[in-house]
């Protein structure tokens, strides 16, 4: 979009509830997604295509999916973990679809159950599922390199690693490929070069977002990063919440607000209102009474005389 420079991905509905015990109301997440959706926000993770017995919190996604598909301008994206997640997705509809390979194999093991070979063979079977749909109906495919800075289980992950699933990720059948600190352990300089290296190899249209944990306090650094290298989408998640339930320790994503404060602050527009922000923020905390939710910008308030770059 022409009237935006930087693309927020609000992966609050998915990453941010799933590790949340309490379960939001379905009619209360709805409010909320149009809620975000109202302030600017252009692209929604709302759910991820998980058993339900998994993730009782996220049930409801294929609901959610169609109320966030009625909302005019906003693009819908979902988790899907395999194949059969896939089809039910592709049932509903969404814009975009995200596949997560661990690229620590003990993760991947822990997480999904499965082998690098085994996620490659998922991602080969939903790209087949995804062509037998008419071309305008195909949702984007994104293969998530997640742990790519490093795993709570395996420690240390070499970037070979990461560039070689990218790789197979491709072949595979995905449309682009994603970098995501799962476990908070990105520092700037890793953001940068892996970035580069990862274009260098495949081609700078097979890599445009990044998705960030503040769990060290890095995320805002590490967003910094992010724009000075030239990716355009980045992930958060209103009030910070969430982490990887598989992942122990890792917890809080990069907060929306604080993330919307960073680029408008210095003249990158995101689409957003922040009167409509602060409002989203209200209906969140209404839906989930007694969660904590973090963020700066909020309870400071914006600077005296701000000027954000998106008109208000
Ligand atoms: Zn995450």
């Amino acid at each position: 979009m022409d009237s935006i420079d930087i693309e927020i991905s609000e992966v609050g509905p998915r990453d941010g509830l799933q590790s949340i015990a309490p379960i939001m109301s379905t009619a209360d997440k709805k409010a909320w997604i149009s809620a975000l959706a109202a302030a600017g926000i252009p692209e929604i993770e709302v759910g991820s295509f998980v058993p339900a017995k998994v993730l009782p919190q996220l049930a409801d996604t294929a609901e959610l999916v169609s109320h966030a598909k009625g909302i005019a301008g906003l693009a819908v994206a979902v988790l899907v973990p395999n194949l059969r997640g896939a089809q039910d997705a592709l049932a509903v509809g969404p814009d975009k679809m995200t596949i997560p390979l661990s690229v620590s194999e003990t993760h991947s093991l822990k997480n999904l159950k499965r082998t690098h070979e085994q996620v490659l063979e998922e991602v080969r079977g939903i790209r087949a599922a995804i062509d037998l749909l008419p071309a305008q109906s195909r949702p984007k495919l994104e293969g998530s390199l997640s742990t790519a800075f490093g795993c709570t289980l395996e420690g240390r992950v070499p970037e070979a690693k990461v560039l070689e699933m990218a790789e197979k990720l491709l072949a595979a059948g995905c449309d682009e490929v994603g970098l995501s600190d799962t476990t908070g352990f990105a520092n700037p300089v890793q953001v940068r070069d892996y970035t580069r290296h990862i274009w260098e190899l495949l081609g700078r249209d097979k890599l445009t977002g990044i998705h960030l944990h503040n769990t060290r306090g890095q995320g805002l650094a590490n967003v910094m990063a992010a724009l000075e290298v030239g990716l355009t989408t980045i992930d958060a998640s209103m009030g910070g919440i969430g982490g990887c339930p598989f992942a122990p320790g890792a917890s809080g994503n990069i907060v929306t607000e604080d993330l919307v404060f960073l680029l408008e602050s210095q003249g990158l527009r995101t689409g957003v209102n922040f009167e409509a922000l602060w409002h989203a923020r209200t209906v969140l905390a209404r839906g989930l009474p007694g969660v904590e939710l973090y963020g700066f910008t909020p309870d400071a308030g914006l600077p005296k005389d701000f000027i954000a770059a998106t008109p208000q």
